[in-house]
């Protein structure tokens, strides 16, 4: 067992049996997973008849995976490496699975999530067990104290909802912090349209850079000060008709899109850039 890799296994069946239910995988249904450690979601998912693909950086694990629990089974496929790596490319190369999951490991589980998210290519139902207060960051609404620019980005495409919380005594061995399982299922159509979606995360990113700081000095500290200068940011306020003495945490979805439209038409105006749709 590595600490450095996060390996906290799930021994509670009910909650393996949970993630498994709440992904609806049915048969032949292409299904990845993320740090399977020995498999025991993994059989599950075997169980059900999907074509399993595992992604799993632990040499040691690998072997086992391989060579001794499902290396001849032709439903399972194992990519060895680091997920931040290998599942990019293989998304690039593959294209998108029916279904990801994963028990995920707690020191890179959110930047794995978050890549995930800003790709281009959508499972149209994903399950992860991840550190609650990530969670919470992410299902949050506005105006809340977790909205943040996780919310925005995990609920532009996808509706989340927390399915249950897990105590530490459901692992081995059992982490510091409590877990919960969350859901995401694909919107028939994004919050954000494809033309200003690389103005709207730039914006989100740029906006909770700093918490504490008011808008238009996230703004300006930011990508968009960069792109669009000091009179650009408050000709963009002004159009969103946007307070900027607010902090993004009081912004609701609305004044985000605003404030992103009114990116691409000062950079269609000013530059004759237009975006590029993802
Ligand atoms: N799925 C198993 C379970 O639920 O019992 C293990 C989950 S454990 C929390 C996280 C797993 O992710 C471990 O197997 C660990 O080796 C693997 N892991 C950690 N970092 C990884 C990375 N960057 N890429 C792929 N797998 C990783």
């Amino acid at each position: 067992m590595s600490k450095k890799f996060g390996q906290n296994f799930l021994i509670s069946h009910p909650v393996r049996e949970r993630i498994v239910d709440l992904l609806e995988v049915s048969e032949g249904q292409q299904v990845w997973e993320i740090g399977p450690g020995i498999g025991s979601i993994t059989s599950l998912l075997l169980e059900k008849r999907a074509q399993v693909t595992a992604f799993e950086i632990d040499h040691g694990f690998c072997r086992i995976l391989n060579e001794q629990a499902f290396g001849d089974d032709p439903h399972f496929r194992l990519v060895e490496g680091d997920a931040l790596k290998t599942l990019p490319l293989s998304l690039q190369t593959e294209g998108v699975p029916a279904r990801i999951c994963g028990n995920l490991p707690y020191n890179v589980g959110s930047v794995i999530l978050a890549k995930l998210l800003e790709s281009p290519y959508r499972p149209s139902r994903m399950v992860f067990t991840l550190q609650k207060e990530v969670v919470d960051r992410i299902c949050a609404q506005p105006g809340s104290k977790d909205w943040s620019s996780f919310s925005l980005l995990a609920q532009a495409d996808y509706e989340v909802s927390l399915a249950t919380t897990i105590n530490s005594g459901a692992f081995y061995p059992p982490p510091k912090v409590t877990s919960s399982v969350i859901l995401f299922s694909l919107r028939s159509e994004s919050k954000v349209e494809s033309s200003l979606r690389s103005h709207f995360f730039t914006l989100v990113r740029d906006l909770f850079a700093q918490r504490r700081k008011t808008v238009k000095n996230n703004l300006l500290g930011g990508k968009v000060g960069a792109m669009v200068g000091k009179d650009g940011v408050q000709w963009l306020l002004e159009d969103a008709q946007l307070n900027p003495s607010l902090r993004a945490e009081a912004l609701d979805w609305e004044q985000f899109l605003a404030l992103s439209a009114s990116l691409a038409s000062y950079r269609a105006r000013y530059t004759g850039d237009t975006e590029p749709a993802r």
